[in-house]
């Protein structure tokens, strides 16, 4: 398929190539959708194979953005970047600078974040190119670390599903197994083990179960935590953990973490889960806390408990969703794009241009 037809099948706004060769930049900006707001999403650095993958990279997760933001009820679109590169070895200042000004000329349609092979030191460096830049340290007034906010929302998914499947919100009593005991996934197990639930883990990382082990959690092999005997799994890891070859040995009630793309085949993956009664929280709407928290650094000055209060609605969010699982007896999943495209449709008309009072705060 040609980019034309491809942007008009995923229903791109805008893809815009950057080429600077005196900085070594090449790179690829796509806002998919502006509808609802500026398409915020993070800027990836990786070294793509070639130009054909890094393109379908970028408009796929710029797609995903849209649906995130919309479903989370946010003012925001949806974009995403992609540097072309090595990050480990590519990266200099002009590059990063360079690709600032590109951001500074699409005018606040896109908002860049920071992602795979981008830091926070890397948005504080474009910051001096463009103020369309978000994820910058708590010390320049940014909102620092978003992985404690992530975790805040997963557990508000997770609520809404017990609500759900057991008739009660309350996680204490309940097990969950959480693969992935990296940023996200501990700050979920302290959550948890304040809502008074069992935590079981599982990290590659010898390190990371350490720390879990040391903070209560019960460690067990990375091969086994997706069948342990359970009530919520969540999956904190990867994404494409929840496939055919893992969805046989589920012993748990309920799919609810962090991971982006947790399902390897969302339609496949997501109708299978729904006919064998184990019910999925989409995991594009219980992550939102992570561009929540960034979504508050546009505002006129950040402020983590507004982010968390804002996280809580992901309970409201999820149960919406279920709602529309149950009504239209669809996977979780379905009903997740559909709440979103929903919002986008009743939008179209408004088209909102110069972004309101919120976004004025920004930099
Ligand atoms: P992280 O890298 O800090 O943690 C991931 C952990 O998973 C690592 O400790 C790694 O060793 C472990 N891991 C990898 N493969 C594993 C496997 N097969 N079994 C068990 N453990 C495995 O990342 P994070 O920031 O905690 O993010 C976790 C997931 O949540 C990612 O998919 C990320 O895209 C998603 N997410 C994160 C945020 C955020 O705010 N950090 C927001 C939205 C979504």
């Amino acid at each position: 398929m040609g980019l034309f037809q491809e942007m008009a099948a995923m229903g791109h706004e805008r893809v815009v190539f950057c080429s600077n060769p005196d900085v070594g930049l090449q790179a690829i900006i796509a806002v998919h959708s502006t509808v609802l707001g500026p398409g915020l999403g993070g800027v990836r650095m990786w070294p793509y194979a070639n130009t054909d993958e890094a393109l379908h990279d970028v408009l796929r997760l710029s797609r995903g953005m849209t649906y995130k933001a919309a479903a989370a009820g946010l003012t925001l679109g949806g974009a995403k970047a992609v540097i072309l590169g090595d990050a480990k070895k590519d990266k200099t200042e002009a590059l990063l600078r360079c690709f600032g000004q590109y951001v500074e000329s699409l005018g606040g349609d896109y908002i860049t974040a920071e992602d795979v092979g981008t830091s926070v030191r890397d948005m504080e460096t474009i910051l001096a190119e463009t103020r369309w830049v978000t994820g910058v340290s708590d010390a320049m007034g940014g909102s620092g670390d978003p992985s404690p906010v992530t975790a805040f929302g997963v557990l508000q998914g997770m609520k809404a599903a017990a609500e759900v499947a057991y008739g009660d919100a309350a996680l204490g009593g309940k097990s969950v197994a959480i693969q992935g005991l990296g940023n996200v996934g501990f700050h979920l197990a302290g959550y948890l083990q304040e809502e008074g639930a069992k935590v079981i883990g599982a990290d590659v990382y010898p390190q990371a179960q350490e720390r879990a082990r040391a903070a209560g959690v019960e460690i067990v092999s990375t091969d086994e935590i997706l069948g342990v005997d359970c009530d919520i799994v969540a999956p904190c890891a990867l994404g494409a953990t929840i496939s055919p070859e893992t969805i046989p040995g589920l012993k748990c009630r309920i799919v609810a973490g962090a991971a982006n793309n947790q399902l390897a085949e969302e339609d496949r993956d997501g109708a299978d889960l729904h006919a064998r009664g184990i019910l999925y929280a989409p995991d594009f709407v219980g992550n939102a806390g992570g561009l929540i928290n960034v979504y508050n650094e546009l505002m006129p000055s950040y402020n983590r408990e507004r982010a968390k209060r804002m996280t809580l609605g992901i309970f409201d969010n999820m149960m919406r969703v279920f709602e529309i699982s149950r009504t239209e007896s669809i996977p979780t999943q379905i009903a997740a794009e559909r709440l979103a495209e929903e919002r986008i449709r009743k939008m179209k008309g408004l088209r909102p241009k110069h972004w309101g009072r919120l976004i004025n705060g920004a930099r």
